[in-house]
């Protein structure tokens, strides 16, 4: 059962891919368009991000589409860093931003988010410490990267945090964030997804990048976006007319569509939203309490498509502590856990490691994290082997104390 990688492996709404089969049929929407984006989707998130944002968007000059988010910042961190430049990074963190940075001829610079498990009622969160933050900034801070919702964790920032973030930008003239808001739609809990953008004063300090992949289930259509003021947004236009020139037409006129179809009523539902949202609410609701019934302690997500578990008490086999592979030649307690599930247990998970640059990977030793973005049958065979393990060590457990009794 593979909990691993983040993508639905269930088929895309028919109203969406029934608008890219309309759009192939329109013969002008197989060809290039607009290398800024095309015209139906451009104006389509303008007038969304001008709602959100409390700000006209101008489609014309503040809105571009890029292939999926990945590539928006790519091409953002090529227009905005130069070599030395540094760029404060959030750890755990999607892997590709330090990569980006290092292409860039820039510095990665990490800040941590630090686990709180007492608190939530005993549930932990996640905090990010703002003097921790103000302390990585120095004059050559070029970029923070800021991911909310946030991968791995599923941290949604509270208006309140994100005010305290703006605070510490406020005083870094030089700095831009790059607000990373691909789960801005799979919030759970009736929890608010707050755009950093729309806190005073900001508009001008932040790019929001976005993708329809997430929401619209099409993560393999690779339509995404940024949204900023024109100086910037204009810096990354001119980055891609030289990298990509133009994302499919057809997708973006799909994606388009899609938004529109999104805001009426769906399955039962006000609109399209509430009905994903509540879907993800009860898988996120299963993966927590088949992690529970395993002995971890996950760390329910407020957002997104995974869940971080805490496995202090989960056994890791000496076998595998001491195994190295060719991808990991020194094997890290996260990693031993992960092979030992797959292997041995049959789910498939991601050793959070992943997400630490090498001096901090030991932050994730006693970390998991599991995908809730697959179906439902298949959350429950993983749930029954996750228990198997359990109620198998229980019974090792058992026997041991018995042998020692004797
Ligand atoms: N940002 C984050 C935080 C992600 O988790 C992902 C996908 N895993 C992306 C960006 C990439 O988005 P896209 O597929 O639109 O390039």
């Amino acid at each position: 059962m593979n909990l691993g990688q983040g993508f639905p492996n269930w088929p895309a709404p028919a109203f969406v891919k029934e608008a890219m089969v309309e759009a192939v049929m329109v013969d002008e929407e197989n060809q290039y368009t607009r290398s800024a984006g095309h015209p139906a989707l451009v104006k389509a998130l303008a007038s969304r991000y001008s709602r959100w944002l409390g700000r006209e968007v101008d489609w014309q000059k503040e809105v571009t589409v890029c292939v999926g988010a990945t590539e928006a910042l790519f091409a953002l961190t090529q227009a905005l860093m130069s070599p030395g430049d540094e760029a404060v990074i959030i750890e755990p963190g999607f892997d590709i931003y330090a990569a980006q940075v290092k292409m860039a001829g820039g510095e990665a610079v990490r800040v941590p988010l630090r686990l709180d498990p007492d608190a939530a009622g005993g549930a932990g969160s996640w905090v990010l410490d703002t003097e921790e933050l103000a302390a990585a900034l120095t004059p050559k801070s070029r970029l923070l990267v800021l991911n909310t919702p946030h991968n791995p964790t599923g941290k949604v920032f509270t208006r309140e945090e994100l005010e305290g973030i703006a605070r510490v930008v406020l005083s870094h003239p030089r700095l831009v964030v790059l607000c990373d808001e691909v789960y801005e739609h799979l919030t759970y809990d009736g929890c608010e997804h707050v755009r950093l953008a729309s806190i005073p004063g900001m508009w001008e300090r932040c790019v929001t990048v976005s993708s329809s992949g997430k929401t619209f289930s099409v993560t393999g259509w690779k339509v995404g976006w940024c949204v900023g003021p024109r100086e910037i947004l204009r810096s990354v236009m001119t980055a891609n007319a030289w990298v990509q020139f133009s994302v499919p037409t057809p997708t973006q006129a799909a994606i388009a569509k899609a938004l529109d179809r999104a805001d009426e009523p769906y399955g039962g539902f006000p609109t399209y939203y509430h009905s994903l949202r509540a879907e993800y609410e009860g898988k996120r609701d299963v993966v927590v309490a088949a992690l529970r019934r395993a002995g971890m302690q996950p760390v329910p997500p407020s957002a997104g498509y995974f869940v971080m578990a805490r496995t202090v008490g989960v056994d890791a086999p000496a076998e595998y502590m001491t195994h190295s592979t060719p991808s990991c030649p020194v094997m890290t307690r996260d990693w031993a856990l992960a092979r030992h599930l797959t292997i041995d247990h049959g789910v498939a998970c991601i050793p959070p490691s992943a997400f630490y640059c090498e001096r901090n990977k030991p932050m994730a030793a006693d970390l998991l994290r599991f995908a809730i973005c697959k179906t439902d049958e298949e959350l429950a065979k993983a749930a029954a082997r996750l228990a198997e393990m359990a109620d198998r060590g229980a019974a090792a457990g058992a026997g041991e104390e018995a042998a020692a009794a004797e």
